[in-house]
């Protein structure tokens, strides 16, 4: 018999975000058409699926997001097996490819790939014509991690189309990533305009905005090209900001990962006993304790304080003392009808958005997604 703990995957939560996203690009293509007057087509969309769909499962993301017009991520073995599972749409390698061995496989299943490094090019050059697959040139706009110098552009450009000519490489894009989307207001106006400089009078299809630039400047998906958008975090249902107005709700974004577990053990303990290792909290008065039967070894942040809210009965709480691996512990004086055996919604469904929990743990939904244990039983919701 599994453990008492759930996490639950909804597979209707995540191809309602991509409807959400795609909803919200439409809103800005009216604008944009409005106020330049011009016509434009609609972005195309890249569901961000690496990490394992960002903890939810990768056969779980090729589904939830049948809709997208391609699916992004890092790892060859699991662009292969989006093409196993019959995803004949595109796959983006966002970091490329990393060995010349890898190459045979980008060929024989089409898959599209970013280009961010010479090296790349070299095995480009040494690899058999005949089967070109599509690449986007990567450059590094200020995130300083990979892709060219905007003003090595021009050169990279004219190495991949020789490569071109000669049946290596098919059609050429660019790409870039922003480092600060979700920071200040405008932080992106210096990397957009580094990137429409440097790909002036060159042909070729864009891609810029992951979820945070897609959700706060989709106008940047609005030119004379064929536009493709990043999202990654918001198609889980979760906010890249961390203002109190852009949240994962006003968005009308819903959740896709929920984790509950049950109560082990109600305790009282009174006043002047502390809970958990490092003694941490120590009760302020007589208090009911609910041990819940999930840990950090499930995935739940170690960091989380006490405070960090919890729903138990539809009741919110909060937890107490620190977490340990395989349990952690709750206030359950507002719940007094809370007995073992009963669940608590640590995020998700019926519980704390995951937002707020990462929040209180000092982190960011990403990290508590992807942390996600294996040993967490998966219900899925169809
Ligand atoms: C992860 C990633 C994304 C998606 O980012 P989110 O913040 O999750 O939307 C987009 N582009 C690249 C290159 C990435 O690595």
């Amino acid at each position: 018999m599994p453990r008492p703990i759930r996490a639950t995957i909804s597979l209707p939560a995540l191809s309602h975000n991509l409807q959400v996203v795609r909803n919200h690009l439409q809103l800005a293509r009216q604008d944009c058409q409005e106020t330049t007057g011009k016509s434009f087509g609609s972005p195309f969309i890249w569901a961000v699926i690496k990490a394992n769909a960002y903890g939810h499962g990768l056969e779980n993301g090729i589904k939830g997001f049948g809709q997208a017009d391609g699916l992004a991520l890092i790892d060859l073995n699991d662009a292969i097996r989006c093409r196993e599972k019959g995803w004949d749409k595109k796959i983006l390698m966002l970091e490329g490819f990393f060995e010349q061995a890898d190459l045979p496989y980008l060929q024989e299943n089409h898959i599209t790939t970013s280009i961010h490094h010479i090296a790349q090019i070299k095995m480009l050059e040494k690899m058999p014509a005949g089967k070109p697959f599509d690449v986007f040139l990567k450059l590094n706009t200020g995130m300083n991690r990979l892709g060219f110098r905007p003003a090595d552009c021009a050169a990279r450009f004219q190495d991949l189309l020789v490569l071109q000519k000669q049946g290596r490489v098919g059609k050429i894009g660019f790409m870039s990533h922003f480092s600060s989307a979700d920071g200040q207001p405008g932080a992106i106006d210096e990397p957009a305009r580094l990137m429409m400089q440097a790909i002036e009078g060159l042909p070729g299809a864009l891609s810029m905005c992951n979820s945070a630039a897609t959700l706060r400047y989709p106008s940047l998906a609005f030119n004379e090209r064929e536009n493709w958008v990043r999202p990654g975090i918001c198609l889980y249902g979760a906010s890249p900001f961390d203002t109190p107005t852009e949240t994962a709700t006003a968005f009308g974004l819903r959740p896709a990962m929920s984790l509950k577990a049950k109560l082990l053990s109600v305790q009282h303990v009174e006043k002047g006993e502390s809970v958990g290792y490092g003694a941490t909290f120590t009760a302020t008065q007589n208090t009911r304790v609910g041990v819940v039967a999930c840990g950090y070894a499930d995935g739940y942040p170690r960091h989380a304080p006490t405070g960090t809210p919890v729903v138990v009965n539809g009741v919110r709480t909060r937890i107490i003392g620190r977490v340990s691996m395989d349990m952690l512990t709750v206030d359950l004086d507002p719940v007094p009808d809370a007995r073992e055996g009963d669940w608590v919604n640590l995020w998700g469904h019926n519980g704390p958005h995951i937002d707020e929990v990462a929040s209180h743990a000092g982190t960011i939904s990403y990290e508590l997604m992807c942390a996600l244990a294996k040993r967490v039983p998966v219900d899925l919701e169809e």
